[in-house]
């Protein structure tokens, strides 16, 4: 089948061609991100391949339809950038990848963590410098410590059970608590309130859905401890960068962990290291200390690409072949 990959870079065409080997899907690979002014690039393709900043709104789905697409294969978990609902409407199926490496993005997460807390990230520079004076570089244990989960998926419990082995008692919480949380030592499951005040360390791995828009705004943070470090590795509107930025400046928070942006669409996956940024906000957070951003590379692993690229190549083969494909979404409406 014909499949037009939208903000294609050079390890996406090396993993899916891997994939693809012996397959046989003709991929063609354009280097835009998908949106209503790209759409057209779809030529006569009969699937779109598409990742988290590609846009698929009304506008660019309706280009979609009548072009003939009839498949929309998301090469990532989250589909917060895709609706659903007029995907549907359309007759448009989506299929997504349910599941990779959930390693991928829980040690990143635990990365994030220990640079925040030991400070590695000024310690890097410093030492480069000749400069090994340990004046500002005091860490904290992580086996005595607090941290608040929310979200137990598979990303979070992969992360309870790394945190399990620094001896952190764990906090947990979900709209859908899981069952085998409680297995791991020091773990408990308690109501976001109680994690805002109880945890020293909190890294949110759940969905952006409109009731956790925003999730981490001014009335949670004004929950939370004082120095509490914030780790965000799912989705940049999970967080009110605004209000974060409140927070820091008032020392209120202690660190930020970023691998998400809430306007990442504008900068991401993109060299801009000569242009220059017109975004404020962002420019403002990398002013503080205490604040680290990476540049959505949480799932940047060979094991996650490797599973990413073989369950998009399978999702994509089902729907060629009329199979029933199991990572396909759909709209449910609220009741
Ligand atoms: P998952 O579906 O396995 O887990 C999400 C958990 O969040 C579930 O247990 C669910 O019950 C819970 N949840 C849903 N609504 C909630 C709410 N309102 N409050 C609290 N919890 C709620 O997903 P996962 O594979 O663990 O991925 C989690 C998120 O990580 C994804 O949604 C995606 O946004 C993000 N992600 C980021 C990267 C990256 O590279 N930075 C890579 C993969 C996934």
């Amino acid at each position: 089948m014909k499949v037009a990959v939208f903000s294609s870079k050079s390890y996406d065409k090396k993993f899916l061609n891997a994939a693809n080997q012996g397959v046989g899907h003709e991929l063609v690979y354009y280097d835009p991100k998908l949106d209503a002014s790209t759409a057209p690039l779809v030529g006569d393709a009969l699937a779109v391949c598409v990742f988290v900043n590609d846009v698929l709104d009304l506008a660019t789905l309706e280009i979609l339809k009548q072009m003939g697409v009839k498949l929309i294969a998301l090469r990532c978990t989250g589909f917060n950038n895709v609706d659903l609902k007029v995907a549907g409407e359309l007759g448009l199926i989506v299929v997504r990848v349910t599941a990779y490496s959930p390693y991928s993005v829980a040690e990143h997460a635990v990365g994030l963590i220990l640079t925040l807390s030991r400070k590695y990230h000024r310690a890097f520079n410093r030492v480069r410098e000749g400069n090994f004076s340990l004046d500002g570089l005091l860490g904290f244990d992580l086996q005595a410590r607090t941290v608040g989960i929310i979200g137990t998926g598979k990303i979070g419990m992969v992360l309870a059970e790394i945190l399990q082995g620094f001896g952190c008692r764990i906090l947990g919480y979900d709209a859908y608590p899981n069952q085998h949380f409680g297995q791991f030592k020091k773990a408990e499951y308690v109501t976001l309130d109680e994690l805002y005040a109880q945890a020293d360390i909190i890294s949110i791995h759940c969905p952006l859905l409109p009731e956790t828009h925003h999730l981490i705004n001014g009335a949670a943070l004004d929950k939370m401890k004082k120095d509490v470090i914030l780790i965000n590795v799912s989705r940049g509107a999970l967080i009110d960068t605004e209000a974060m930025i409140e927070g820091l400046k008032s020392q209120k928070v202690g660190a930020l962990g970023l691998d998400v942006y809430e306007e990442e669409e504008e900068l991401f996956f993109q060299d801009l290291s000569l242009k220059i940024i017109q975004d404020d906000v962002f420019q403002r957070l990398l002013t503080f200390p205490n604040v680290l951003v990476t540049g959505h590379q949480a799932f940047f692993t060979q094991e996650a690409l490797t599973d990413i690229a073989t369950i998009t190549i399978s999702n994509i083969s089902d729907f060629a072949a009329e199979r029933p494909c199991p990572h396909e979404i759909r709209y449910i409406p609220k009741p």
